[in-house]
């Protein structure tokens, strides 16, 4: 548990206790110095351009692939993760590093754009230009690949970032912006400010440009009624409780083998990890059973041979055990786990059927290593209630021949078709929620787009075909527009 000692903000593990280290605590003035700072190294990195901001992204992204043990170290010492997971959360971080540097130019750059018929005359143009500086605020669960993405895709369109981490993870935070100061030394392109929500709430106040959110729901509120005293733009990146439909031509196995890593990975605790899953009757009792048997054999601890460690915040825990407790009162059974898996600070894995649909397990995100397993008649039954939550976030179909029409129809920013999880990977695609789970996109060109204005700029190259937009109209050159508006919009095709 994150504690502040004499303007210190001291982080811990939490599993043992241990304290991983500490971090100055920034306060209202600390981060409005920091995004001044930031002001000033914005303009420098901006004139730099595409291929000098590029040179020094993949800089950077090769010195923090040359440490990445080092950094699973320093997440397993903050979170209690197994490095393992922590490397494999690394790896996706550094994709979008590098996809973003090599790719902003293309996404960004100035264009010329087709003009028709109206205003022929003049030229059109299109570039997409920084905000100046931006405000990522992080959450704990992904500490390195939840602000890498928004990070990677604000620093090579051209604007400086001041990185809020959680108070669970300072310490991963800084150490982002300290290896990004030593493959960048010449301005603070790249800062860290620390401390809780209010430090949060002050980085959204200190007139940045756009402010990027990554965490819940409630806190998501805060947030963008915060950045709306100052008309401050925001990417809202929120909570999920994403379900998985299995159909009747599909793998089970594959499936199973989804699920279970889908829901329990990192403890559970995962953005767009699979809560839910929505089985076709006639695989249904398959599922369940080789769900339970791979689930049963993982191993929970803070050693770093376990499958996953501990929940992050205490907490939640209290959260995990609510929600397993209510769905068993309510008609639920638990075919793996259930109250007994509550052993704080672990949470063992939990399979919960014959769950109520209107359950807190089945539409609050429960952010445990828990997922219920639901029978249904068809996919279409599937994705009803699939979609009968107010999250959107990701989620997955299993099967062949209805698999990609179903996928389509769930209500969410993405969908894998045969596997879990694989859009945070690819660097190429957008990443961002509906509803409750937020909006806005990180990732892949539209993250890009995200983090810049787009600059409309027209350039006259003849002259004025008919003079419209002038009070030196005529009534001749009137009677020709109404002629050219019959020409060119009369017809219904
Ligand atoms: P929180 O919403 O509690 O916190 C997120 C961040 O916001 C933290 O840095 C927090 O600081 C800060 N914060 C808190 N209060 C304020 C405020 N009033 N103004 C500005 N900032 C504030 O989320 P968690 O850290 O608990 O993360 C878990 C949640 O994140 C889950 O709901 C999960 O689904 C979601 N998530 C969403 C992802 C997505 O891409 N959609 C990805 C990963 C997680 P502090 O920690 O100091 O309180």
């Amino acid at each position: 548990m994150p504690v502040i000692d004499d303007g210190t903000l001291v982080s811990t593990n939490p599993a043992t206790g241990a304290e991983a280290g500490r971090v100055p605590v920034s306060d209202e003035a600390a981060v409005a110095a920091a995004v001044e700072r930031a002001r000033t190294a914005a303009s420098w990195w901006q004139q730099l351009g595409y291929d000098g901001r590029r040179t020094r992204l993949l800089r950077w992204r090769a010195l923090m692939a040359e440490r990445v043990t080092e950094l699973a170290a320093l997440v397993h010492a903050e979170t209690g993760k197994p490095e393992a997971e922590a490397i494999v959360e690394a790896a996706g971080a550094l994709e979008h590093v590098d996809w973003a540097a090599r790719n902003a130019r293309r996404v960004l750059g100035p264009r010329r754009v087709r003009t028709r018929l109206v205003l022929a005359e003049h030229g059109a143009h299109l570039e997409y230009q920084p905000f100046g500086v931006v405000g990522v605020i992080g959450p704990w669960n992904y500490p390195v690949l939840t602000p890498c993405g928004p990070i990677s895709s604000a620093l090579a369109a051209g604007n400086a970032v001041v990185l809020k981490p959680s108070e669970y993870t300072p310490l991963t935070g800084q150490w982002l912006a300290d290896t990004f100061a030593e493959a960048v030394p010449e301005q603070p392109v790249l800062q860290a400010v620390h401390g809780l929500g209010d430090t949060g709430a002050a980085l959204c106040r200190a007139g940045v440009g756009k402010v990027s959110f990554t965490g819940s729901t409630a806190t998501a509120k805060k947030v963008m009624a915060t950045c709306a005293e100052t008309l401050t733009p925001v990417v809202l990146e929120g909570g999920g409780k994403d379900a998985l439909i299995v159909d009747a031509d599909a793998d089970v196995a594959a499936a199973a083998e989804a699920i279970v890593w889908g829901a329990m990975t990192n403890a559970g605790q995962t953005c767009i990890g699979i809560e839910r899953v929505y089985a076709v009757e006639p695989v249904y009792d398959a599922v369940v059973a080789a769900v339970v048997e791979k689930a049963g054999r993982l191993t929970v601890g803070v050693e770093d041979t376990a499958d996953y460690g501990p929940i992050t915040m205490p907490g939640q825990v209290e959260v995990i055990r609510r929600h397993i407790a209510d769905a068993l009162e309510r008609g639920g059974r638990a075919v793996l786990g259930g109250l007994d898996a509550v052993r704080p600070p672990f949470v063992h894995p939990t399979v919960l059927v014959d769950v109520p649909e209107d359950s807190a397990a089945v539409r609050e995100e429960t952010f445990g290593p828990t997922v219920t397993i639901a029978k249904v008649r068809d996919v279409d039954e599937a994705v009803a209630r699939a979609n009968a939550l107010p999250y959107g976030l990701g989620g997955a179909v299993f099967g062949r021949a209805r698999a990609v029409a179903a996928a389509r129809r769930l209500r969410s920013g993405m969908t894998s078709v045969n596997s879990v999880l694989t859009y945070v990977g690819m660097s190429s695609l957008p990443f961002g929620g509906v509803g409750d789970s937020g909006f806005g996109r990180i990732h892949g060109d539209d993250g890009l787009r995200e983090f810049s204005r787009s600059k409309a700029i027209t350039t006259r190259r003849g002259p004025t075909l008919l003079p419209a937009m002038t009070f030196e109209r005529t009534p001749a050159q009137v009677a020709r527009l109404v002629k050219a508006i019959r020409l060119l919009y009369g017809r219904s095709r």
